[in-house]
């Protein structure tokens, strides 16, 4: 078994951008901006946008927070939104989801620009995502596509099993690892709460993406031997004899699936650092296309 440290290439990809963004300030070119949309107090979402900034600082973009309370109204947030749209200043930005249940998200995605759409959650990226045409690829699966590549995973003509299909992870996962590209050009089955003998078909896959979000759910008898195995699912479990009184989990049983797999990401330390790199390499790329 090999892990696959997502912590360490997360850092070595950084690294690579950090040089870029040296050689722009050398060149005296624009320095990429990142903003974000922060609405409410969700502990994980603060979480995952310090993280965001700390991440900008580390590379060298600027950054921006525009910070909203619980009550804050669709109005105000779509405000927001076209201010960050016509800032000629701003490179890409995200709204960080989830939003309070009285906004709407889609209606507010629907207000970003697509050319600053760095998360890649807008229709038309999507769109583009499935023609394969270039655009902003979602972080997660962006990230999970760079593990494979760096790693140097053969995914074609394999069988990759995802398990979840929500918008953000399963579903343009399942679009990337059935495009004729590399990674890519496997054979995909895309599965859900409604799959039927769903340990019927994780037993065959070669490649197994699991983002469902349940702890530990993925067991050993589920995972077929020497299969590669990306979990995304972070679920914060109660534990006592930690600080913040939880740990986080996998969708997978780390400690009895890992032995039977040939390449296995951690929780935490995997797929979470990756998520925050790909948004700066999609936010690089924002600010040079503008070169
Ligand atoms: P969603 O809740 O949007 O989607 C979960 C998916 O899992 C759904 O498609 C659902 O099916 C499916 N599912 C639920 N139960 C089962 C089951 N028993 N068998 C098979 N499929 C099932 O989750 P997300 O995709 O947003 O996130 C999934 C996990 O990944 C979460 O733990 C989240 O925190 C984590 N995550 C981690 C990221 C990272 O950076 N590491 C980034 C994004 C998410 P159905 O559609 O039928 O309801």
């Amino acid at each position: 078994m090999k892990l696959i440290d997502g912590k360490k290439l997360s850092l070595e990809i950084k690294d690579e951008i950090k040089i870029k963004v040296a050689e722009r300030v050398m060149l005296e070119k624009k320095v990429p901006h990142l903003a974000a949309i922060l609405v409410g107090n969700d502990g994980a979402s603060q979480t995952y946008v310090n993280h965001k900034i700390k991440s900008c600082e580390y590379v060298g973009f600027k950054s921006t927070m525009l910070r909203f309370d619980e009550d804050a109204t669709e109005e105000e947030v779509l405000s927001a939104v076209s201010q960050l749209n016509n800032d000629k200043g701003i490179d890409g930005f995200i709204v960080q989801l989830p939003l309070p249940k009285h906004l709407n998200e889609d209606k507010i995605n629907y207000a970003i620009d697509p050319t600053k759409d760095v998360d890649g959650f807008h229709p038309i990226n999507i769109g583009k995502l499935t023609l394969g045409l270039p655009t902003y690829i979602s972080a997660t699966p962006f990230g999970i596509m760079q593990m494979l590549k760096r790693y140097d995973i053969d995914t074609e003509g394999k069988h990759c099993v995802i398990v979840g299909r929500s918008n953000i992870v399963g579903r343009p996962m399942s679009v990337l690892m059935s495009g004729n590209t590399n990674p890519g050009n496997a054979t995909v089955t895309l599965t859900h709460s409604r799959t039927k003998n769903l340990a019927e078909i994780t037993k065959t896959a070669d490649i197994l993406i699991v983002a469902l979000g349940r702890a530990e759910f993925i067991k050993a008898d589920m995972v077929k031997e020497g299969a590669v195995v990306i979990d995304v699912g972070i679920t914060r479990v109660k534990d006592d004899s930690k600080k913040s009184g939880y740990a986080l989990k996998g969708d997978v049983d780390f400690s009895r699936v890992s032995p039977k797999t040939s390449f296995i990401t951690p929780v935490p330390g995997g797929v979470g650092p990756m998520t925050v790199t790909s948004l700066m390499m999609n936010t690089l790329q924002a600010c040079e296309l503008k070169d």
